[in-house]
């Protein structure tokens, strides 16, 4: 016996001595913003959710709910296979259709998640002789395609166009050069330069890939992104949305040119490797979409955005640096310690956010990330910041 009890042991009492120990933490309901848990001496919990990314309150929409039951019954609970084998079902065909007209795009697929669509993309356009510029915030799952790529990776500093422009002409004899990045960076909640990015792809002859997971439903018209909002989504050569956030559901999608899905259905290896999204999600995920991109879309991303603005306005006035950009609001705390104790103190008054360390985050800059969504009412957000007057 190797003794994996002892090793899990040691290896949990390091994290747990830097303070990084992680925990799960069941919701056992969710109705709206709130949510139940099980506190202290197992009684319930009734919470206000402030770190969620369903940012236009969609997870729980009964419609949606209904189409996943609609779809498990017509197609059963599971895919079966993969895609590439026997789990390729109508309706993942039907809402990869209606991703590309909503992109504008030739063509879309699907990936179980969002860390599965960025690992599959960047791991099939980059190889070993390719060199990969990856924004130093970026989110884990391109961090883990450009290692699964085996490219040469260069990152640059965070939003940093000279960085950018530097790296792509060390990498001129790269056979490739593919610049990714967030659009939205999840633990900050702000936005990409992208118009520098393109102009800089386009110069060097680069590709750029932006990763829209906490853009999608957001920005841009219909919520098509903040690729489509600064008018640059036919200048990003492939972009990934998710079903997971804004749409309340599951999965991601490529969007590009339809050698791109086709190389993809090639090359990707979550999609060849795992079992596809079970249709009824599919089903489930095209009603979301079209509720989001339609007009109670737009009526739920003006008030999402009426909250963001009260939001940050409240806190500026408790002293707080925060500016408009996004839902997501970081305060930063520092040590991982402090986190902590902010987010249990917040949690006695009846919050749940959840605190946010490293490796999520650098070290020294473990915070509470606030997530606003189109679920949450002024009074929420009132009494929020009433809260972080008190902790904070
Ligand atoms: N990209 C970004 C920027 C993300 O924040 C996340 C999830 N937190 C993902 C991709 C992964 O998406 P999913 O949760 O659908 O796997």
């Amino acid at each position: 016996m190797a003794g994996i009890d002892r090793i899990a042991r040691e290896e949990l009492e390091a994290i747990a001595a830097r303070g990084l120990l992680r925990a799960l933490d069941p919701l056992r309901e969710r109705r709206g913003a709130e949510v139940e848990l099980r506190g202290p001496e197992g009684r319930a919990e009734r919470l206000i959710n402030f770190s969620s990314n369903d940012y236009l309150g969609l997870a729980g929409d009964p419609r949606v709910s209904q189409s996943l039951a609609e779809g498990a019954s017509r197609f059963g609970a599971g895919a079966g296979a993969s895609r590439l084998v026997c789990g390729d079902f109508a309706p993942h065909h039907e809402l990869e259709e209606e991703l590309a007209r909503f992109e504008d795009a030739e063509a879309a697929l699907l990936f179980n998640s969002g860390y599965a669509a960025n690992t599959g993309l960047v791991g099939a356009l980059a190889g070993p002789e390719d060199v990969v510029l990856s924004d130093a915030l970026n989110h884990a799952s391109l961090i883990d395609g450009c290692r699964l790529s085996r490219a040469r990776v260069a990152p640059f500093a965070h939003g940093d166009l000279d960085g950018v422009q530097t790296e792509l002409r060390k990498a001129s004899d790269a056979r490739r050069r593919v610049v990714v990045t967030d659009t939205v960076f999840s633990m900050d909640g702000d936005l990409a330069p992208l118009e520098g990015l393109a102009r800089l792809c386009d110069e060097h002859g680069a590709l750029l890939v932006a990763d829209e997971a906490h853009a999608t439903g957001i920005f841009g018209p219909g919520g098509r992104g903040l690729c489509a909002q600064l008018g640059l989504s036919a200048r990003v050569d492939a972009r990934v949305g998710t079903l997971s956030k804004a749409a309340g559901v599951l999965g991601a999608w490529v969007a590009g040119p339809r050698a791109l899905r086709d190389l993809l259905v090639n090359k990707a290896r979550p999609l060849i490797f795992s079992t596809a999204l079970p249709p009824a999600l599919a089903h489930a995920a095209l009603r979301a979409v079209r509720i989001l991109r339609g007009p109670e879309g737009d009526e739920r991303r003006a008030h999402l955005w009426r909250l963001v603005e009260r939001f940050s306005a409240g806190l500026r006035a408790l002293g707080v640096a925060a500016e408009a950009r996004s839902p997501i609001f970081p305060v930063v705390l520092g040590a991982p310690e402090r986190a902590l104790a902010s987010a249990a103190a917040l949690r006695v008054r009846g919050f749940l956010i959840k605190p946010i360390r490293p490796p999520t985050v650098p070290a020294g800059t473990s915070r509470l990330r606030v997530a606003l969504t189109a679920a949450h009412d002024e009074g929420q957000i009132d009494a929020l910041l009433g809260a972080l007057r008190e902790v904070l």
